[in-house]
C-alpha cells in the first residue's frame, strides 16, 4: 500500500525546542525521535507527504515576533533537508512533479504553510511563498488574522472571510496554491466555497457528526467540499476522533465510513497531524501507518476503497487541481 498524508508538523520542531528557548535549526527531518522522519516515510512506502511550516501568532516565547521571517527560515530548512538525499525524496509543486517523482521512485515532498496570517495583509507575499515552493496555505490557525477567523470553540463560527481574505482566495486560485480550510470558522468555509473556483482541502479535519468538535466538518460541509472536488484528511488527534477518547484506529474507521456515506469515496484522504498532536496515539509513528490500512481491510473496506483513501484520491485531487 502507498500513502499520501496532507498534514504533519514535523518541520515545526525547529522552533519548538522549549528547553533551550532557542531555534533548534539543526532539526533532522531524515531521522529523529518525533512521529515522522523521511527514513520512516520511505520505509512505509509513502508516495507523498505534505510538510507544514507552522507558525504561531500567539504569545509562544519560542516564536519571535517576525512571523514571516520565521516561516522563510523554516522553508529554507525544508529545502536544505531534501537535498541531503535527492535520490530518495524530491520537492513536488504540481501533479507533473508528483508523477515524475513517482516514476523515479522518489517520495514527493509538498510544502505548506499553516497560518495564513504570516502574510500580514501583504498580498505579494503569496507570490513570494509560491516562488519558494509553498503549494497549500491553511488560511487560519487558532487566531483571528488578516484573512479571517478560526473555529476555536465556535467563538467566530458566523464570522466569514475578511475582504482581504477574499482577495487571498482569488490570488491563491490564480497561482495554483491549495486553500486549506482546516481550523477556519464555519462562515469562512462557506466563503471559500463561494469565492474559490478550484477544489479545496480540509487537510486535517474529521466528521462533526461522529465527533462533535469545532475543528471537524458538518455533513453539509462534507457535501459542499465533495461537490467542489475537494477532500478532507483524517486527523489522528484523539479529541477530534472521539469525545473524551484516545486516538484509536477504530475511531478513524468510523469517521471514514461516515464521510464516505455523506460525501462519497473520493472526499476522504489522510491528514494525520503527526508531530502536531499529543496524547495517547495508537498510530504514533509513520512507521505504523500500515496498521490503518490493515484495520480497514479487516473492517470490510475493499482494496479499491483502501487504495482510494490511502493515496489514490489524493493523486486524483492533484490532477484535478493542477491540470
Ligand atoms: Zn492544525
Amino acid at each position: 500500500m502507498r500513502y499520501i498524508d496532507f498534514h504533519i508538523d514535523t518541520l515545526m520542531k525547529w522552533v519548538s525546542d522549549k528547553e533551550s528557548k532557542e531555534l533548534a535549526s539543526n532539526i533532522d527531518l531524515w531521522t529523529n525521535n518525533y512521529h515522522v522522519d523521511i527514513e520512516r516515510l520511505i520505509k512505509s512506502k509513502y508516495a507523498a507527504q505534505f510538510f507544514a511550516c507552522f507558525i504561531c501568532l500567539g504569545e509562544d516565547p519560542i516564536f519571535k515576533q517576525n512571523h514571516y521571517d520565521d516561516a522563510i527560515k523554516s522553508i529554507d530548512i525544508f529545502h536544505k533537508q531534501l537535498t541531503k538525499n535527492p535520490e530518495k525524496i524530491a520537492f513536488a509543486g504540481s501533479y507533473q512533479d508528483y508523477l515524475n517523482n513517482m516514476n523515479n521512485n522518489k517520495l514527493s515532498a509538498f510544502l505548506t504553510v499553516e497560518e495564513g496570517g504570516i502574510i500580514d495583509g501583504k498580498i505579494d507575499r503569496i507570490d513570494e511563498l509560491f516562488s519558494k515552493g509553498v503549494r497549500a496555505i491553511t488560511l487560519t490557525w487558532n487566531y483571528e488574522n488578516c484573512i479571517g477567523y478560526p473555529n476555536t470553540e465556535y467563538k467566530y463560527k458566523d464570522n466569514g472571510l475578511k475582504p482581504f481574505g477574499i482577495e487571498v482566495v482569488e490570488k491563491m486560485d490564480d497561482l495554483g496554491v491549495i486553500i486549506d480550510v482546516s481550523h477556519l470558522s464555519d462562515a469562512g468555509f462557506y466563503d471559500v466555497h463561494k469565492h474559490s473556483k478550484r477544489p479545496f482541502l480540509a487537510t486535517h479535519s474529521n466528521s462533526r457528526t461522529v465527533c462533535d468538535h469545532s475543528r471537524n466538518l458538518t455533513d453539509e460541509m462534507v457535501k459542499m467540499l465533495a461537490n467542489k472536488g475537494g477532500m478532507t484528511g483524517i486527523n489522528f488527534a484523539g479529541s477530534f476522533l472521539q469525545e473524551d477518547g484516545p486516538s484509536t484506529i477504530d475511531a478513524m474507521i468510523k469517521h471514514m465510513r461516515h464521510l464516505v456515506n455523506i460525501g462519497g469515496l473520493e472526499v476522504v484522504g489522510l491528514g494525520t497531524d503527526l508531530d502536531g498532536i499529543g496524547g495517547e496515539l495508537e498510530i504514533n509513528s509513520a512507521e505504523k501507518i500500515h496498521m490503518l490500512s490493515e484495520a480497514m481491510e479487516k473492517s470490510g473496506f475493499t482494496t479499491t476503497e483502501i487504495e482510494a483513501i490511502c493515496y489514490k484520491n489524493a493523486e486524483a485531487f492533484f490532477k484535478r487541481f493542477w491540470s
